[in-house]
């Protein structure tokens, strides 16, 4: 299996060589050059195998360039039981009917970024063995709180490489704060900032591309790479879940085999659900894809119309890991579609950058469309979805999930599309235990500190506190540094001891 870029289609790279570069040199991002295929004999081979092993069977199709003990290592050590508070790893709840929920959230920081982030440093090292001769990886973040936590917690103490964390000093919840500057691990490092998220993803973006530091680095023998979702490191591993629901849907008797399901997912960089395309295009009977988006809507007008455009206001809602206007991984749903037209790609993205919008061709939307349905949401409705569900069900939900249970009820109202359904959850509730608390009290919630917020969540709906966050209250805070966002880069050299 090889990856070549979504902008210049002439490039071949192992897989190996794609996860430890992060991205292409011409600013493209990795995308297999074929899509391996599944029957439904195989797929249903998979229903009686545990999470790993299906993790293999997945994995092992686009790391053709791992050896069978390499990605051994990497699988058991990712999902080695004692990380996550479910044993199926990633279990699918019915709520009714054909409702079900694939609960995503039970790794170390109770988000779903420790389904990838969790894998991402073992096939990083391996990866980095094979093509880049023994440097230390340092891995720059920055963060608007998930994926800072589950990337400290996936990087601790993983031989060499080293991981720096930036936030923005008022930008996190208390929780994901908490999370971060009490992190454990000798390779790690949290700092603050003065300024927003973009200040922090700015700076750290120039400080990857700042050719004296990066042979300040190489002197010493390291490399920057990095672990958001554009690398092709932190999507495959999504891909295991879509065939691990379906599996787990055939053996709950909620499907026959062959049997179509729709697929639901609460979006911000377009990851999670470009994930389930994949899962389809290799034969998981996947019908329609339907992209929910809360206020931040600009994915929902482009599904519908064709035209993407980031010039519109920006909301901060309650769902924040969907608070986001520049989706990195539509490019490579665009390259596929379009028949792998590089240079239509390059050409959208360059409009991007330049005029914050593109449109495409009606055949390039139509042709989209036949997969994708989208629908955004207001915050209204996602307090009162928390606590329908909560009511009726006894079921609760984050608001990320609430965000796409409340977009899958609308689109089964318009469309009359029934047939069984997954919706991907994101996050436990108690790391939202604020909002989730607002939503089930009917906007009641005590003034309380973020501690007694979780306690009191769990007196009013009797959900267990996931073990990682009830343990912060106990834990030493590590990291006090803070830094204006001109000084990031001799914090960089500060942290690394350079
Ligand atoms: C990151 C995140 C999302 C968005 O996922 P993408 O893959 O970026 O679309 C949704 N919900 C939560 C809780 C997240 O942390």
């Amino acid at each position: 299996m090889l990856y070549t870029s979504t902008r210049d289609n002439s490039i071949r790279v192992t897989a190996a060589q794609a996860i430890a570069q992060g991205i292409s040199e011409e600013g493209g991002l990795f995308v297999p050059v074929e899509m391996p295929q599944f029957s439904m004999d195989k797929i249903s081979s998979m229903v009686s195998m545990s999470y790993i092993d299906r993790a293999k069977t997945v994995l092992k199709e686009f790391l053709t360039d791992f050896t069978e003990e390499e990605l051994n290592y990497c699988v058991e050590g990712a999902y080695a039981a004692e990380k996550f508070s479910s044993s199926k790893i990633a279990p699918t709840v019915n709520v009714c009917g054909n409702k079900n929920i694939l609960e995503l959230w039970h790794g170390p920081t109770c988000a779903f970024k420790d389904m990838a982030l969790q894998l991402l440093p073992y096939l990083m090292t391996v990866s980095a063995k094979k093509t880049a001769d023994g440097k230390t990886i340092v891995i720059l973040v920055a963060t608007s709180g998930d994926t800072g936590k589950a990337a400290l917690e996936g990087f601790k103490n993983v031989e060499n490489t080293k991981i720096l964390v930036f936030y923005p000093v008022d930008g996190v919840s208390p929780m994901q704060k908490l999370q971060m500057t009490t992190q454990e691990g000798d390779n790690v490092a949290v700092c603050a900032i003065n300024g927003n998220f973009d200040d922090a993803q700015s700076a750290v973006k120039s400080i990857f591309t700042n050719a004296q530091i990066k042979a300040q680095l190489a002197e010493k023998n390291m490399m920057f790479s990095s672990a958001n979702s554009i690398n092709w490191g932190r999507l495959v591993p999504q891909i295991v879940y879509y065939f691990s629901t379906y599996c787990d849907m055939l053996d709950m008797g909620k499907i026959n085999p062959g049997e179509e399901i729709n697929v639901v997912v609460p979006t911000g960089n377009f990851g999670n659900i470009l994930a389930g395309y994949y899962a389809k295009q290799m034969g998981l009977p996947i019908k329609t894809l339907v992209c929910a988006s809360n206020s931040n809507n600009v994915l929902t007008d482009f599904l519908k119309t064709g035209t993407y455009d980031r010039n519109r206001a920006f909301y901060t809602t309650t769902s924040p890991s969907m608070d986001i206007l520049i989706s990195s991984n539509l490019e490579r749903l665009l390259y596929h579609m379009s028949g792998e037209d590089d240079k239509l790609i390059s050409d959208l993205m360059n409009k991007l950058s330049a005029e914050g919008k593109y449109t495409v061709s009606d055949e390039l939307i139509a042709k989209i469309q036949k997969t994708f349905d989208a629908g955004y949401t207001s915050e209204e409705n996602v307090d009162a979805t928390i606590k329908s569900h909560f009511d009726e069900y006894n079921y609760l939900c984050d608001t990320h999930t609430a965000v796409a249970v409340k977009v899958y009820d609308e689109y089964v109202k318009s469309t009359g599309d029934d047939i069984p359904a997954v919706i991907d959850s994101t996050a436990s509730p108690y790391k939202f235990s604020a909002s989730v608390l607002d939503a089930v009290t009917g906007g009641n919630k005590p003034e309380l500190d973020e501690f007694e917020m979780v306690d009191e969540l769990n007196r009013v709906t009797g959900a267990d506190v996931p073990k990682p966050l009830a343990s912060l209250k106990d834990k030493e805070v590590r990291f006090t540094d803070v830094c204006d966002k001109e000084d990031m880069s001799q914090m960089v050299f500060k942290l690394l001891n350079l």
